[in-house]
């Protein structure tokens, strides 16, 4: 099969869409891993994903896989045999996280919200203070299967308050929302490449604070993963000099990363923020004029992933296939029991654009 593939226009859940100097970025020239030039693109990557997290955390880094092994890495690292992790679920990536606790003998404690609302701190707090054992805390920043919002700034405060680290999903709030590592007192954070930063799919930019490095080097059990060890992984994203070989980084696939984050650098990651938001008002707006509605308060949206609700007697899933027969758009559907309920547009990255709005505006009308 040759690959002619048609174009589309991404505004899903994610990937998004690559912005071409990113796509002119992935096909130079592959150099060796371990290329001098090579190691001081990684340095400048990890400083690049600094300012985009708002850390100084020495231990920032890329996982060589989707942000789904982000995830992974700040389980297996974080939590050992018999821990106790509360886990906030309100919707399909919290799930995720639970089956992370469990498959490595954690003991989850669940804590569970309806899809459509946000984890409610207080709620944490009160577990918190009623299971002093509870030693880890997780919860999904901005939940992609829902488009909610949680408070991070909130639920980190609690968590340190009660002696608890934190494991935070910022796949798809990252650069679309503000995200503060620091200030917030977030401890282990992952993100996804394909999301806000309009990269390709394949990269988990991930951060570890200090407190939760003191953690791992308690460990009293080996990381069940030998890819995803973090002691192994320092060798290799670590310092410069005594870079020993892991495995062979997705050289390419860095050259796009690095691009992504000069594209936020060049915007300001703050400015980044603000377009997001602006044009997620702009989308509100209009989608207001078809009488479409949200599936979330206002005051929970993800400006970056917008779940709307089907109108009655509409068939979902044909109004999808014709956007994308007809006009190359993609745009997501529900998961779980949201499917068949909702649409998904996202507004990520290089696709939250105003002339996108526009056309997706006018794809939906003809398509209702
Ligand atoms: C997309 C997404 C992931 C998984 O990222 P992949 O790159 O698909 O592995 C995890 N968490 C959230 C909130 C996401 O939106």
């Amino acid at each position: 099969m040759p690959l002619e593939l048609t174009p589309r226009t991404l505004m899903g859940p994610g990937p998004s869409d690559v912005h071409p100097r990113i796509l002119e970025a992935v096909g130079k020239q592959t150099i060796g891993h371990l290329d001098p030039q090579f190691v001081e693109l990684m340095e400048a990557i990890k400083s690049l994903l600094k300012y985009t997290f708002k850390t100084k955390n020495e231990m920032t880094y890329t996982v060589s896989a989707p942000g789904s092994a982000g995830m992974e890495t700040c389980f297996v690292n974080l939590v050992s045999p018999g821990d106790k992790v509360l886990v906030c679920i309100n919707g399909v990536f919290g799930k995720r996280m639970l089956e992370n606790v469990t498959r490595i003998g954690g003991e989850a404690v669940v804590l569970e919200f309806p899809w459509g609302s946000g984890v409610d701190p207080r709620k944490v707090e009160e577990e918190l203070k009623k299971d002093p054992a509870i030693k880890i805390v997780s919860f999904v920043h901005g939940e992609t299967s829902t488009g909610v919002l949680s408070d991070a700034e909130a639920i980190g405060k609690i968590a340190r308050e009660n002696d608890c680290l934190t494991i935070v999903d910022t796949v798809t709030s990252f650069v679309g929302t503000p995200l503060e590592v620091d200030k917030w007192g977030l401890d282990a954070v992952y993100t996804g490449s394909q999301k806000c930063l309009s990269c390709i799919p394949g990269l988990s930019p991930v951060t570890f604070s200090e407190r939760a490095l003191e953690k791992f080097d308690q460990r009293k059990t080996p990381v069940q993963s030998w890819f995803l060890d973090l002691s192994l992984i320092k060798n290799y994203w670590g310092t410069g000099e005594k870079r020993t070989y892991h495995h062979t980084a997705p050289v390419n696939s860095l050259y796009a990363l690095y691009e992504s984050l000069l594209l936020i650098k060049e915007e300001g990651l703050e400015n980044c923020w603000e377009r997001h938001f602006k044009n997620h008002l702009k989308l509100k707006e209009g989608l207001e004029k078809l009488n479409l509605e949200f599936l979330v308060d206002e005051k929970e949206r993800t400006p970056q992933l917008n779940a709307i609700r089907v109108p009655e007697g509409v068939d979902e899933a044909k109004v999808r296939g014709r956007l994308l027969n007809e006009f190359n758009l993609e745009i997501g559907a529900g998961l779980g029991p949201l499917a068949g309920k909702i649409w998904r547009i996202g507004l990520m990255g290089y696709s939250s654009r105003k002339d996108n709005i526009d056309f997706l505006l006018d794809c939906l009308k003809k398509a209702l």
